[in-house]
C-alpha cells in the first residue's frame, strides 16, 4: 500500500525508556509505520545542551534502541538512526541559523525554561535548539511531524523558519511540515501527581524484571483519602486505576472499580493485579529485548544502516540546498 508520506520524529537518548515513553511516544511511532515512512532519530545533538558528560551517551543510545526495537520499530523498512551520523544536520543548521531571528528565539517559553532550570549553563546551542530541530525535521524533506498540542508551538516555528528561507532564496526546496496531533497521552508518575520521568525517579522502566516491577507497582501513590483498608476508594482519583484502564482486561478493570468504592477491594490488591497485567503485557517485548541485546553488533549495524539511509537524503537535499542559496 503507498505510505501518506513521510514523518520525522527525534527524542534524545535518555536511556532504558518507561511506561511514559512507551505510551507517549513508542507506541505511536510503531503505529505509524503502517501508514507512513518513518524516519526516527536519537538526538545526541541536542542532548549535549544539556548533559555535562558524554560518558554516558553511547549507552544511553544503545539501550534506547534496544526499547524502540524491541516495541516493534522495524529497521528494515523504517529509518533508525542516530543524529551525529549524519553531520549534514550541523551545516543546514547554520544556514538555517541566518535566517532566524535572535529575539524570536530567545523569546520562545521553552528557552526560558531551560534558562530558569540550568542558570550556570546557557550556551550558544540551547538558543538554538529550535533551529536544529527545524534542520532535522527538513533535511529530511519531513511531510508530517507528530506532536501533542502542547508541542505544537515548535513546529510551526520550524514552518516560519523554512518560510524565511524559502522566501529568501526565492525557492522551494524546503518542505514546511504538516502537523499531525497525536492523542496527547500524559503519564503520571508512582508519586501519582508528577509526569513519570527519570529524574523524579517515579518512573517504571519497560526492560526492569517482572519483581522489580512489582517493587515499583507497590511504591505508587493511591488515593489519599483511602487511609485504612476498610476505607472506600475512590478510583476516579486514583493513578493504579488509570494504569488498570491502559493494561488489564476489560472485567478486571469494571471489578476493581466496583470493588474499590466500596472497600471490596485493597490497595495492595489492586496494585498487584496490574502489576501483573503490566508484566504480561511486557512479557513479549522483554523476551524480544533480550534477544536484541544478545548481539549488540547487530544494534550497531541497524543504526549504521540507519544513518546510510538517513544520509542517503540528507546529502541529496544540501545540494539542492546549497544551488538555492547560489553558494559558490
Ligand atoms: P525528549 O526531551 O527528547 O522529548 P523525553 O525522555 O522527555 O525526551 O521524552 C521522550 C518522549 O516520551 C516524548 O515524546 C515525550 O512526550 C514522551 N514522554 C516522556 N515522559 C512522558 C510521560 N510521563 N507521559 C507521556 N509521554 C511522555
Amino acid at each position: 500500500m503507498a505510505k501518506k508520506g513521510r514523518v520525522f520524529s527525534g527524542a534524545r537518548p535518555t536511556g532504558r525508556q518507561h511506561l511514559g515513553n512507551y505510551l507517549g511516544a513508542i507506541k505511536n511511532y510503531v503505529a505509524m509505520q503502517n501508514d507512513y515512512e518513518c524516519v526516527y532519530c536519537i538526538v545526541d545533538v541536542h542532548a549535549l545542551t544539556t548533559v555535562e558528560t558524554t560518558q554516558e551517551l553511547k549507552q544511553n543510545t544503545f539501550e534506547m534502541a534496544l526499547d524502540w526495537l524491541a516495541a516493534g520499530i522495524r529497521p528494515e523498512e523504517s529509518i533508525l538512526f542516530v543524529q551525529s551520523h549524519v553531520p549534514e544536520v550541523m551545516e543546514l543548521h547554520t544556514y538555517l541559523s541566518m535566517v532566524t531571528q535572535f529575539g524570536k528565539l530567545t523569546d520562545l517559553p521553552t528557552f526560558k525554561e531551560k534558562v530558569r532550570q540550568q542558570p550556570e549553563n546557557i550556551n550558544y546551542g540551547l538558543v538554538g535548539y529550535p533551529v536544529l530541530m527545524t534542520a532535522d525535521i527538513v533535511l529530511y524533506k519531513t511531510d508530517v511531524v507528530p506532536v501533542g498540542i502542547d508541542q505544537a508551538p515548535h513546529i510551526e516555528f520550524a514552518r516560519e523558519i523554512v518560510r524565511s528561507f524559502n522566501y529568501r532564496y526565492k525557492t522551494k526546496v524546503l518542505i514546511e511540515p504538516q502537523v499531525k496531533h497525536t492523542e496527547v497521552l500524559k503519564v503520571v508518575g508512582l508519586d501519582g501527581k508528577d509526569k513519570m520521568g527519570k529524574s523524579l525517579n517515579n518512573h517504571i522502566e519497560l526492560a526492569s524484571t517482572p519483581e522489580e516491577t512489582v517493587k515499583r507497582v507497590k511504591e505508587m501513590v493511591t488515593d489519599p483519602a483511602r487511609l485504612r483498608r476498610t476505607d472506600p476508594g475512590n478510583p476516579d482519583i486514583c493513578n493504579v486505576f488509570t494504569m488498570h484502564k491502559l493494561f488489564s482486561p476489560q472485567e478486571e478493570v469494571d471489578m476493581v472499580n466496583t470493588e474499590c468504592r466500596k472497600a471490596g477491594i485493597g490497595c495492595v490488591d489492586c496494585k498487584l493485579r496490574f502489576a501483573n497485567n503490566l508484566n504480561k503485557h511486557l512479557e513479549p517485548f522483554r523476551a524480544k529485548r533480550a534477544e536484541l541485546a544478545s548481539n549488540p553488533n547487530n544494534i550497531q549495524d541497524i543504526l549504521n544502516d540507519g544513518a546510510k539511509r538517513a544520509r542517503a537524503i540528507a546529502q541529496q537535499t544540501m545540494v539542492e540546498v546549497r544551488e538555492a542559496m547560489q553558494l559558490p
